[in-house]
């Protein structure tokens, strides 16, 4: 067995690198939407870099996908504006769009022309998808959409909507969704913004009030968009992200357990914590590589994508609970800039980790029943 990327691989990693190191002052950005460094990646051919070069992309392997967005996550780089398009949109369109749709969409997708915000989730819909009631009534060449989507990450940023829709009321809830792109800018859409406990606007509600999105912006078959929907999960759920988000301050809580233990400040306890936390995060990219070594194979990671987002964001929570006991009271003064108090809203941050992207109750059932083979209980 051997253990490393290839010195290709390692190539592609240092290039990338190299590159952020030079655009990002400092070395770590704001992981924000910013639509000048989508076109900056774009201008290099490193939007979609797994795609086919059929469709503007570089033809790599997941292997090399994960690498950059490993990178791209360390460097907390500002990928916001494409991220979305480039790892659930393009793919699915890729897979299920019309040949028009292909020629209209993944250009724009590849060149930082178009972001998209995921309009899955719903007050009454969350791990449930197919629960989904809002409606898209056909009306000659359109629908005409009306509901509401919640959670929806950066819709007040975005120009477009993936949007899942409810086609046929009648049919047994599986069967009766469509997949849509719309437009977040059409008449009848309003966003109201949602503010989580570390004070951030991130997400938002969307409502659609009779909003008329064109029959040729359906991705897929009408009524066959739960399928569609499967496969976009799996995308989102198999990214190295969900371990490696919080990584950057791991690596600031390393630095200041290392001062106080030169102190004789840090307790054996947390000298211990600090040590397990490291071992565990190895383990985590280790299921990470995994998944992304079975796409390159062409399997169909399902159960293993379910047990990295499960590992990678729970260690995130432990992580930050390390970080509480060292930094103990200073944490909650949140003085501003400080080492602590960055640690406290990370604390907060990482609570959301086991909840966006499917719950770990959910991953646990999929891992329960595809993984283990279990009967569904
Ligand atoms: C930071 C963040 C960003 C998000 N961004 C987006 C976005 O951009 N677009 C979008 O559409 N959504 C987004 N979401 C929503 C997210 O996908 C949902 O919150 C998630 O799927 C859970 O759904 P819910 O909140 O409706 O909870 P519910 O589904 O109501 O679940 C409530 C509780 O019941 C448990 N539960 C539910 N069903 C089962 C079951 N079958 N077995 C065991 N336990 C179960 C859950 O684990 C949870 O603890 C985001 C969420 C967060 C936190």
């Amino acid at each position: 067995m051997r253990f490393e990327f290839t010195p290709r691989q390692n190539a592609f990693r240092q290039e990338l690198r190299d590159f952020l190191r030079a655009e990002i002052p400092g070395g770590r950005g704001d992981g924000g939407v910013d639509q000048a460094f989508s076109k900056k990646l774009a201008a290099r051919d490193w939007i979609g870099v797994a795609w086919p070069k059929e469709w503007g992309g570089q033809g790599l392997g997941a292997l090399e996908q994960m690498i950059y967005t490993e990178e791209m996550i360390t460097a907390n780089a500002p990928r916001g504006y494409h991220f979305t398009a480039e790892r659930q949109v393009g793919p699915s369109v890729i897979r299920h769009g019309t040949e028009e749709q292909k020629r209209e969409w993944l250009p724009r997708i590849v060149n930082g022309e178009v972001s998209f915000a995921l309009g899955l989730s719903e007050p009454g819909a969350g791990s449930d998808l197919a629960a989904a009631a809002t409606r898209a009534v056909r009306d000659g060449d359109d629908y005409v959409v009306t509901g509401q989507k919640i959670w929806t990450s950066n819709a007040h940023l975005a120009d477009c909507i993936w949007l899942v829709v409810r086609t046929d009321p009648d049919a047994p809830k599986h069967r009766g969704i469509s997949c849509l792109m719309a437009d977040l800018n059409a008449p009848g859409v309003t966003i109201r913004p949602l503010v989580d406990m570390t004070n951030g606007h991130h997400f938002n509600e969307v409502f659609f009030d009779e909003v008329r999105v064109p029959v040729n912006r359906r991705v897929g078959e009408e009524n066959s968009g739960w399928y569609i929907l499967a496969e976009h999960l799996d995308f989102e759920r198999s990214g190295i992200e969900r371990l490696i988000d919080l990584q950057y301050l791991f690596l600031e809580l390393l630095e200041e357990g290392k001062r106080r233990a030169a102190a004789g400040t840090l307790t054996g306890a947390q000298r211990s914590a600090l040590a397990q936390t490291w071992i565990e995060y190895n383990v985590g990219r280790l299921m990470c590589y995994r998944v992304a070594w079975m796409q390159s194979a062409g399997l169909v990671p399902n159960a293993e994508a379910s047990c990295a987002k499960v590992y990678g964001t729970e260690w995130s929570q432990r992580l930050m609970n390390v970080a509480m006991q060292v930094f103990g009271m200073n944490a909650a003064a949140f003085l501003p800039e400080s080492a602590a108090a960055r640690m406290a809203n990370g604390y907060l941050e990482s609570k959301n980790k086991t909840i966006a992207g499917g719950t770990s109750e959910v991953q646990r059932n999929i891992i329960a029943t595809r993984g283990l083979g279990m009967p569904r209980s």
